[in-house]
C-alpha cells in the first residue's frame, strides 16, 4: 500500500499538532481548520477510503470513533455538540487517500454542508 502523508505525521517525519493518540489511532490538529476545533482522527493502519475498509477492519472504524467522542469529552464540548465528518473521493473531497474522522465543533455548524 502507498504511503501517504498522514504516515509520515504518524511516524513524526512531518510536523503536526498532535492531539491525541492510542494503540489504534492519531489525532491532530487540521492544517486549514474549518471550525475553531477541528481535528483529524487517523488509524494507524492505513486504509486509503471507507471504500476499502474490510469487515475484519472494524474495530479500527469504531476506534476513529470513540477517540472522537473521548477528545470531544476532555476538551469539554461533547454536551454543547461537534460533527464527525469522513469524506470519501471526489465528489466528497477526499484529497488524502488514508482514512481519517473529521471533528469539527466550537460554533454553530449548518447543515446541509455544502
Ligand atoms: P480530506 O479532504 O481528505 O477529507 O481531508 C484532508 C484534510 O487534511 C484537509 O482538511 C487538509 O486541510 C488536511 N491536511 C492536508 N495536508 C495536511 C498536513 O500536512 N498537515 C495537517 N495537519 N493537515 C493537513
Amino acid at each position: 500500500m502507498s504511503d501517504t502523508l498522514f504516515s509520515k505525521i504518524i511516524r513524526r517525519e512531518i510536523p503536526a499538532d498532535i492531539v491525541f493518540e492510542n494503540a489504534h489511532v492519531v489525532g491532530f490538529r487540521d492544517l486549514n481548520p474549518q471550525a475553531p476545533v477541528h481535528v483529524l482522527f487517523v488509524p494507524r493502519e492505513p486504509v486509503p477510503t471507507l471504500n476499502d475498509l474490510r469487515h475484519d477492519q472494524a474495530e479500527l472504524a469504531g476506534q476513529l470513533l470513540l477517540a472522537a467522542a473521548h477528545y470531544a469529552r476532555e476538551q469539554g464540548f461533547a454536551e454543547a455538540g461537534y460533527r464527525t465528518v469522513i469524506n470519501t473521493n471526489a465528489d466528497a473531497g477526499q484529497s488524502v487517500f488514508h482514512i481519517h474522522l473529521h471533528l469539527l465543533a466550537g460554533r454553530t455548524l449548518s447543515w446541509p454542508p455544502g
